[in-house]
C-alpha cells in the first residue's frame, strides 16, 4: 500500500536537524601542534567550521565557563589548566553536529574512548583530553553565545 510505502520511507529516512555546537581544542592540544590533525576529523566527519579563534583564557574566563562543575573536586585543576596554554574555540555545524562532535570527540577518559576518536589518538589524561564539546542543544547555544557574536558566524 501507498501509506505503508510513505511511512517505510519515513522511517528509513530521519530528517536530521542542521545544528551548531561549542568544540575547544585544549591547551594539552594546542601546545604539541595538534590543531589541524583535531580538525581535519571534524571536517571528514561532515562538521564544518563556522567560527574560529585563538585565545588565551583567563582563570575568570575559565572558571564561568566550567561553573557547572565548579563543586567537582576537579574543577580548580580543570581552571588552571585550560588558562595553562592557548585554546582554540570554534563552531561546528552540520546535521546532528552535537552528538556527531561528542562522537568524533571519544569518552572523557580517554582509556574509554572507542579506537579512531580524537580523544582515543591524542588526550593525555582524563584531565588533559584534547578536546570540548557542548552536551545539549540548550548547553550549545550558552556556550557558543559566550565566546561569540552573531556577527562572528560566518559559515
Ligand atoms: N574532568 C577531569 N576529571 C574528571 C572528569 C572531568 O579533569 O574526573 C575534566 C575533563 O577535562 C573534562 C571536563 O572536566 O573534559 C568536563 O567534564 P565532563 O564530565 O563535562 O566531560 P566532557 O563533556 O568534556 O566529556
Ligand atoms: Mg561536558
Amino acid at each position: 500500500m501507498l501509506g505503508d510505502a510513505q511511512s517505510f520511507t519515513l522511517q528509513e529516512a530521519p530528517i536530521m536537524a542542521v545544528e551548531r555546537t561549542l568544540s575547544i581544542i585544549k591547551p594539552d592540544a594546542t601546545k604539541r601542534n595538534l590543531t589541524g590533525k583535531i580538525n581535519a576529523k571534524f571536517e571528514d566527519a561532515g562538521l564544518r567550521i563556522v567560527a574560529q579563534k585563538r585565545i588565551q583564557l583567563t582563570m575568570a574566563q575559565a572558571g564561568q565557563f566550567y561553573i557547572v562543575h565548579k563543586d567537582r573536586p576537579f574543577y580548580g585543576e580543570l581552571c588552571e589548566f585550560m588558562a595553562s596554554k592557548p585554546v582554540v574555540v570554534q563552531v561546528l555545524e552540520g546535521e546532528g553536529a552535537i552528538l556527531k562532535n561528542r562522537e568524533v570527540m571519544g569518552a572523557t577518559n580517554p582509556a574509554d574512548a572507542a579506537p579512531g576518536t580524537i580523544r582515543a589518538e591524542f588526550a593525555e589524561s582524563v584531565g588533559e583530553n584534547s578536546v570540548h564539546g557542548s552536551d545539549a542543544p540548550e548547553t550549545a547555544a550558552e556556550e557558543i553565545a559566550y565566546f561569540f557574536s552573531g556577527l562572528e558566524l560566518v559559515g
